[in-house]
């Protein structure tokens, strides 16, 4: 348990297709919102696919909040 997320629950969500807003966090079914690692809480927008969550890792580098995507990976 040095940092990996595994809890199932984990998964990269889109917050807009804007570039740096996929984050990585949480769906919470009560408050209907993710929350990311980096600290945001959000609603997720749908992609181009029409889901609310994108494969991981996300098919484009540059849509990964840099925080979420640091803290999702490890240090490299
Ligand atoms: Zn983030």
């Amino acid at each position: 348990m040095c940092g990996v997320i595994s809890d199932g629950g984990a998964a990269w969500y889109l917050r807009s297709t804007g570039n740096h807003d996929t984050h990585y966090g949480t769906w919470s079914g009560i408050t209907r919102t993710v929350h990311a690692l980096c600290g945001i809480e959000f609603r997720p927008a749908a992609g181009d696919s029409g889901g609310t969550f994108v494969p991981n890792p996300p098919p484009n580098p540059d849509q990964m909040c840099p925080d979420c995507r640091s803290k999702a990976t490890g240090p490299v």
